[in-house]
């Protein structure tokens, strides 16, 4: 297959969605559809038996944890998939963020007896920035779920997107009797209790078939009929023009725990969302069919497997093509290396990686030069911009137990945040450590992280720091005396940026009214 034909084929998204929504379902169907089509020989003819059923329980047992990796690749019908991992929980970093950024289109995965929750509105923001294509997941329809009418204007209004239902709920909780598809003109008939297997489904063709009032019942039908032609008025049709500069979500219906309607939403992503698309650097874009291979580092993830005491470098191809045993160019320290071993994450498991293409994502051995934001080529090329870091929202103080570490507590620290598993801030005024973190979970890792790889013995203590942003000017003359007049609330990061330290939001406010020259910003790119 030629290059372009392989991009073509490619498709690589991250699920997005506030905790409970139901990511980790939705990703272990979404691997059912992808492992079954994979050992299709098996599954075709017998859909519904057993070989479905052994399929999946031989898949979860290999698979282990494998559904909590980062990257699975999997094959969906002429497609090859590749599904991003956004830590969901407490472990909410900004791994999530920059995870984004290597993705070319997301799923937005809504509780729908919720509705839009907090971190989908941040998450949203963040996608944003990017204007990277949505597709909308609405889900768990085998619960009573809140008026589909009102969640599609609930989305509009929060999250500042035009929605195009695809499909259309007829019931819900007990009484979830399928969805119609609007594009398809049909009725897909739900039956409960086929969550492990791709249910049989039965279809209705056409929406005034009276096989549909047999099917879901005449008062349901009806209702349906009614309530699509108000659909149809007050909602939008699905645009892909609009869907690809991120204005409009497709939206979709179904029940992940049910393994129904996450179909409709996967033949949406292959057919709708966009082949891997090329990335800005310094000196312009570099487009996906080039040649030449490019990427760059959005994760770093340490000991992903306790039988290689290693860490792993994730690396979105943005470019060309990888092959064992060629040789990158490391942008950033400006040296040649080979690599012989990229690993690829085919549905999940580690495997020794022959070649890979733009979209794809290769894990890098990483031996310590490697960081976040890192860009390898095959020739001399530029830098990738636009991998950020966020402002934290949580700060404390740390302190060593013994004094006499210090050095090593300072090099753990701040290769831990080149590895973006934290950030470190150094007071000018003061010998202060302080820690800043977007999730609460970071400050626990990066003890015990402390302890077991630089063998020091780190403790928090409370620290009166409300929020931190980075601090540029055109201006070095006004820089620097910004720099003299406020010293006590400016430190340096990891990677020696001037940052301005606010004990309250108020203190940030009046301090940015004070100096106007001074940029106060909530993201730094590497
Ligand atoms: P995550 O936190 O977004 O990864 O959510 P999970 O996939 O872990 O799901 C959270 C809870 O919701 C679990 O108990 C799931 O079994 C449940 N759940 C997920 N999808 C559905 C669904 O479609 N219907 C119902 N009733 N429960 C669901």
């Amino acid at each position: 297959m030629s290059l372009p034909q392989e991009i073509a084929k490619r498709r690589t998204f991250a699920i997005i969605s506030h905790p409970d929504a139901g990511k980790t379902t939705i990703t272990e169907k979404v691997l059912l559809f992808g492992r079954a089509l994979q050992t299709a020989g098996t599954v075709k003819g017998k859909k519904s038996g057993q070989h479905a059923k052994s399929d999946w329980m031989e898949m979860e047992k290999e698979r282990g944890i494998s559904v909590t990796t980062s990257v699975m690749q999997f094959p969906y019908q002429e497609h090859l998939v590749n599904l991003l991992d956004t830590p969901g929980h407490e472990d909410f970093s900004e791994d999530t963020y920059r995870t984004l950024t290597a993705v070319d289109s997301c799923v937005m995965v809504i509780d729908a007896a919720k509705g839009v929750e907090a971190r989908t509105r941040k998450l949203m923001d963040v996608t944003r920035l990017r204007d990277t294509p949505i597709l909308t997941f609405m889900n768990k329809l085998d619960r009573d779920i809140r008026d589909p009418m009102e969640l599609l204007d609930e989305v509009e209004t929060e999250l500042d997107i035009l929605c195009a239902p695809v499909t259309w709920p007829i019931g819900s909780g007990k009484n979830f009797k399928g969805v119609y598809h609007i594009h398809r003109d049909e009725t897909i008939l739900y039956q409960s209790g086929q969550g492990h297997t791709i249910q049989d489904v039965r279809i209705v063709k056409g929406l005034d078939n009276p096989e549909l009032d047999k099917a879901v019942g005449e008062a349901y039908a009806s209702e349906l009929r009614d309530e699509l032609e108000l659909v149809m008025g007050a909602s939008n049709e699905f645009d892909k023009e609009l869907f690809l500069t991120g204005q409009l979500t497709p939206v979709f219906f179904g029940t992940a725990l049910g393994n129904f309607g996450v179909d409709h939403m996967l033949d949406g992503l292959v057919d709708w969302a966009p082949q891997p698309q090329g990335r800005e650097t310094e000196d312009g874009r570099i487009e996906a069919d080039n040649d030449g291979f490019s990427g760059f580092v959005f994760k770093i993830q340490a000991n992903m497997d306790p039988r290689h005491r290693d860490r792993i470098a994730f690396c979105r191809i943005v470019s060309g093509k990888y092959e064992k045993g060629m040789k990158m160019h490391h942008a950033r320290i400006g040296k040649d290396i080979r690599i012989s071993d990229a690993l690829t994450f085919l549905a999940g498991d580690r495997e020794l990686l022959e070649e890979a293409y733009a979209g794809d994502i290769i894990g890098l051995h990483n031996h310590g030069t490697i960081r976040i934001g890192d860009t390898f080529t095959s020739g001399q090329g530029s830098r990738f911009t636009g991998i950020p870091n966020f402002a934290p929202e949580l700060f404390k103080r740390i302190r060593l137990r013994d004094p006499l570490k210090q050095k090593q507590l300072l090099k753990g620290l701040i290769q831990l945040s080149e590895e973006g598993a934290v950030q470190v801030f150094r007071p000018l005024a003061n010998n202060d450590l302080i820690v800043g973190a977007v999730g609460v979970l970071q400050f626990d890792v990066v003890v015990a992280r402390l302890k077991a790889e630089y063998n020091v013995d780190a403790l928090y203590e409370h620290i009166n720091v409300n929020t931190a942003r980075w601090v540029y000017s055109d201006d070095e003359r006004k820089l620097d005396e910004f720099r003299r007049k406020a010293e006590v609330n400016l430190a340096l990061d990891g990677g020696d940026n001037l940052t301005y330290i606010a004990p309250t939001a108020v203190n940030l406010q009046l301090a940015q009214e004070r100096y106007p020259d001074i940029q106060f910003t909530h993201t730094r790119e590497h």
